[in-house]
């Protein structure tokens, strides 16, 4: 039995977050059913789980990813803002790179808010949509081959949690299309091994950044800064305190390798004021902590190159870090997910993806999505790792370039700054970093040297001078 029209359809996703639920988005329509498959019970309020070890860090979404998101799921931005998020422009953020500070100006929006509400937003947006079934506590165990006058598929699947140390025998879901969004914990690999398919080259590149991220409640208006953003650099150690909602802020320590920060308060405490500049440590002391340290270590980028797999089988589709897993330090992991839903639904709009080469096409296409992405994390990564400058001479010259422009930016360059912000927030093409305005201010800089560096601006209303007011 192959179905190829999208009516009467199935379509099974393994793992219900943020990948899992945007192609959903994607993919509901009338007449099809799409199962969302997670081995978590998955909460009815926003609340970190155990599939998703890396809910309690701060999830940033991108500029991209919110747009993204909008785009499939209208009214999405809405619902988080209702639910508490807060939106900010990126250019107000108090940013300090290696260089200097960035200066303010008007750049982007986005919306802050914590990893769990994010995921709730998203599950209350799909859920109701037509066809559309979440099912929590139940781990997928495998996949099978359908025979003749079957489905396509056979999702194997276990109720999780089993725990009298015998494996239950999986019950077995027929699909027409499946898809992993299992996330880094992904067995496509296995599974494909088991079904004869050629392995897919994996790719790695870890900087062993370290994650420890603890929650403030700092009265409203005592924070005047709409967020703080520290990068690492070789040898230097970074953070973030952003705010999210119900007056919660989110102070994080990072670093790579020996400087990954410690897991208990007072040790964190010392790593912050160790940053060097104190402002998250001023944060965190503005505050009372709510909850324990979390500490989160697997932040290697790993990408497995399914696109090069040949022949791909037909109804099999991979999203999310499934498929390309980032250094989470750039925020670009929930951003890529969205724009690998955007990919399947345009699609599933050409044609019917369980058509001859369909779901290689598409494999290749969300591939193609991670590219960009990809470079911008393991370059950044090399350099964050020590390695000297790239072989390749374009990417050589491409990095001097863009180190060019963070030093004209933090000296105060508008045009500089807001490129680069729009490049971190995926938004934009390569080429507006070669604006003939900015290869000018270029020049001019090597003529008449850099601008004062842009100021500190002020974290605590202390810092303005102004009274401290609980206004709650
Ligand atoms: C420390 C840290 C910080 C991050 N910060 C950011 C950030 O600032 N911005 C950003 O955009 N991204 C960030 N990310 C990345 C982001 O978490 C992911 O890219 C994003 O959630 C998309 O992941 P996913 O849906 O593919 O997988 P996940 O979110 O990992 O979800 C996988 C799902 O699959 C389920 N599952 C797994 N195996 C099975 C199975 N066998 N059967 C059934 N269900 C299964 C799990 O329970 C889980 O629900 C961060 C990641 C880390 C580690």
């Amino acid at each position: 039995m192959d179905r190829t029209g999208a009516q009467d359809q199935d379509v099974v996703i393994v793992g219900a977050s943020v990948a899992g639920l945007l192609t959903a988005a994607a993919l509901a329509r009338a007449g099809r059913r799409v199962t969302l498959l997670d081995r978590d019970d998955l909460p009815d309020a926003p609340e970190p789980r155990a599939g998703v070890p890396q809910g309690r860090q701060p999830h940033l979404l991108l500029h991209r990813g919110l747009r993204a998101i909008e785009e499939l799921l209208p009214g999405f931005g809405a619902r988080l803002r209702a639910a508490g998020a807060v939106p900010v422009d990126t250019g107000e953020l108090a940013w300090l790179s290696p260089v200097g500070w960035a200066p303010s100006c008007p750049q982007l929006g986005i919306l802050l808010a914590t990893r769990p509400l994010i995921e709730h937003a998203l599950r209350e947006s799909v859920a109701p949509l037509p066809g559309v079934r979440v099912v929590g506590g139940v781990r997928v165990t495998g996949l099978r081959r359908g025979g003749a006058g079957e489905p396509r598929w056979w999702v194997d699947a276990v109720p999780a949690g089993w725990s009298d140390g015998q494996e239950p025998t999986p019950e077995a879901r027929g699909a027409d299309v499946v898809v992993d969004a299992s996330g880094r914990a992904t067995r496509l690999p296995r599974w494909l091994a088991a079904l004869e398919v050629p392995e897919a080259p994996v790719e790695a590149l870890d900087a062993h950044v370290g994650y420890s991220t603890v929650r403030v409640r700092v009265p409203r208006g005592r924070v005047v800064a709409p967020g703080v953003v520290i990068l690492a650099a070789p040898g230097l150690t970074g953070g973030l305190a952003l705010p999210a909602e119900e007056d919660l802020w989110t102070v994080t320590g990072f670093g790579a390798g020996e400087l990954r920060p410690p897991r208990d308060l007072p040790a964190l405490r010392e790593f912050l004021e160790g940053v060097r500049d104190d402002a998250l440590a001023r944060v965190l002391a503005a505050g009372e902590v709510d909850g324990d340290v979390a500490a989160h270590r697997q932040t290697g980028n790993v990408r497995h190159h399914y696109e090069r797999v040949g022949p791909w089988p037909d109804g099999l589709l991979v999203v999310g870090d499934a498929l390309c897993a980032f250094n989470p330090v750039y925020g670009q992991g929930m951003t890529v997910a969205a724009m690998m839903a955007q990919a399947v639904r345009d699609a599933d709009a050409r044609g019917p993806l369980t058509a001859p080469g369909a779901a290689g096409r598409l494999v290749r296409a969300c591939s193609r999505v991670a590219e960009g992405p990809w470079q911008l994390a393991t370059s950044a990564d090399r350099a964050l790792l020590g390695e000297g400058p790239p072989s390749n001479p374009v990417a050589r010259l491409m990095g001097r370039w863009i180190d060019e422009l963070e030093r004209m930016s933090k000296h105060g360059d508008l045009r500089a700054q807001t490129t680069l912000a729009r490049m971190f927030q995926l938004v934009g093409s390569p080429v507006s970093l070669f604006h003939p305005l900015l290869v000018t201010a270029a020049v001019r800089t090597r003529v008449r040297g850099y601008g004062p560096l842009a100021p500190r601006p002020a974290i605590l209303r202390e810092e303005v001078g102004a009274p401290v007011v609980d206004e709650r």
